[in-house]
């Protein structure tokens, strides 16, 4: 690599390896050969170009916030690309435009800004993204390679169905701008790709008039099939919520966590004292109405009443915030992912991300939130589940969901504190793989990740062919995002 040193900014002192070698999982570590800390888009396409160009290539991975769980943003002996360096050179601003074919507004944003500086950059012009994650210093290039999904995702469909334009930096090093209309394989490809086909350096986003503030509710359920009735009759409704999410709460998983602080302590402690009737287990549905300074206060509060009319939860369980726009996105505080106080050192997070179909939520609850999740005595950390609708997932797109036109969201997103902790909490996300695998129960991975070429294949389906054939096509020498073990396995 020494001509490639002279010509880029390459890397390789201690701490720009060990600082690429670890995520927020903090899992393992994969030990980069060097780092590349790009000044422009150009460096990134001399590094490509220049592995192509080599009899062994070696492995390059795109590392935005480094928020994977299982090693996805690294390359083992390869060069990590840290995206970080040009958001420090190109700074947080957006451009935006009005589309003229739908009259809306869109913003092109780049590949390595975080979603959180869109957010306030885009709020300075009255507008924002519509469809957003929980947590926003995750890099558009990150949730662009996998979906960005949350509590707008029923309504807009994920954050990879409101992408009208990419810049792509493909596996051979050709910078190519992409869309529905032009290069339509490419940007179908990279849309929850994994990173696999090209380097995201520009995204056009959707955007609408920005609301002010939001009406915030929480609602509490001990019946499980009521929670999920009413959180499908919500996703189902004309001028419904604009949010709709749940949660489990169980010893182990507070109603208030690192995601959420919303209950006062005197909220906390009625809901505890309810669970002890309900052997630890509640359910949270979360629902969120938009509404802005101008609005009628009266006329909004009636439409919520007239909303939560409809629903079972428990009577005298129902818990509201009225909080701008802004606090409500940015509600999930920074996370750091190079770790950097002593109890972040300690801690991992073997995380499990599924879609479950909805014809199978029943037999889920039983055999995994109830016999598995629920019995297993761990310290663990927020269990999301919620509705999602196809619908407003192009099927073209790279990203897998089941074949059902409303599946769940499940996120169990465990911390473990001790060294061998994670292990066995890998041995619990095992088991419930094992599970919807005998009682043939056809989750998908969301953030997935196999250890098997034969794995990859049926999470893949009849999308497999395709996602080959796009490889052999935009990365043939197999070069981008080698921790995702598609292609590289180890
Ligand atoms: P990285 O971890 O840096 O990279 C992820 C993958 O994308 C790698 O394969 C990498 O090579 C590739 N990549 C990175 N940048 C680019 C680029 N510019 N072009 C092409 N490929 C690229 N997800 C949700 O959908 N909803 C949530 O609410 C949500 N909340 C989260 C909260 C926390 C605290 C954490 C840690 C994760 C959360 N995630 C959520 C998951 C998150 O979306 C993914 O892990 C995402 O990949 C992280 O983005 P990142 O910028 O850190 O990507």
């Amino acid at each position: 690599m020494q001509s490639l040193e002279i010509s880029v900014r390459l890397h390789t002192d201690p701490d720009s390896i060990k600082n690429n070698s670890k995520d927020y999982g903090n899992l393992g570590q994969e030990i980069p050969s060097a780092v590349l800390y790009p000044s422009s888009i150009n460096d990134i396409i001399t590094v490509i170009k220049f592995a192509n160009n080599l009899s062994t290539p070696f492995t390059i991975a795109a590392r935005g916030s480094g928020h994977s769980v299982r090693g996805q943003a690294s390359a083992r002996g390869g060069v990590v690309v840290d995206m970080k360096s040009l958001r420090i050179i190109t700074g947080n601003g957006v451009k935006i435009s009005r589309n003229p074919d739908s009259l809306g507004f869109y913003a092109d944003v780049r590949g390595e800004q975080r979603w959180i500086d869109i957010l306030f950059a885009t709020l300075e012009h009255g507008l924002a993204p519509v469809s957003w994650t929980d947590y926003l210093h995750l890099t558009v290039g990150g949730t662009l390679s996998n979906g960005g999904i949350s509590g707008q995702s029923f309504l807009h469909g994920p954050q990879i169905s409101n992408v009208l334009e990419m810049d792509v930096i493909t596996g051979k090093g050709e910078l190519m701008t992409c869309s529905k209309h032009t290069n339509s394989e490419l940007f179908y490809a990279v849309l929850g790709g994994l990173g696999q086909f090209g380097v995201i350096t520009r995204a056009r986003i959707v955007l609408e008039k920005a609301p002010s503030r939001a009406k915030w509710v929480r609602l509490i359920y001990s019946d499980f099939s009521k929670f999920t009735q009413d959180q499908e009759h919500l996703i189902s409704i004309a001028n419904g919520p604009n949010y709709v999410e749940g949660s489990l709460i169980t010893n182990h998983s507070s109603p208030n966590n690192w995601r959420s602080s919303f209950y006062s302590p005197s909220h906390q402690s009625k809901i505890f004292s309810l669970s002890r009737h309900t052997q630890g287990l509640l359910y949270s549905l979360e629902l969120v109405k938009y509404y802005d300074h101008d609005h009628d206060l009266n006329a909004i509060d009636q439409e919520l009443e007239s909303l939560l009319k409809e629903l079972n939860y428990i009577p005298g369980f129902m818990f509201k915030k009225d909080v701008s726009f802004v606090d409500f996105l940015s509600r999930v505080g920074s996370r750091d992912s190079t770790q950097s106080t002593e109890e972040e050192k300690i801690e991992a997070h073997p995380w499990l991300n599924l879609f479950v179909p909805k014809s199978r939520v029943s037999d889920f609850y039983t055999g995994v939130l109830l016999n598995i999740v629920h019995r297993c005595n761990l310290i663990s950390g927020p269990i999301l589940f919620y509705p999602l609708s196809r619908k407003k997932w192009e099927d073209r797109m790279s990203a897998v969901t089941p074949d059902e036109d409303i599946f769940y969201a499940l996120g169990l997103l465990h911390t473990s504190y001790m060294s061998n902790e994670s292990e066995i909490f890998d041995k619990v996300n095992d088991e419930i793989m094992e599970f919807c695998e005998e009682g043939g129960i056809e989750v998908k991975q969301y953030l997935p990740h196999y250890k098997s070429r034969k794995d990859w294949i049926k999470h893949f389906g009849p999308k497999w062919s395709v996602f080959q054939e796009m490889k052999m096509k935009f990365d043939p020498k197999m070069i981008l995002s080698p921790g995702q073990r598609i292609f590289n396995l180890v």
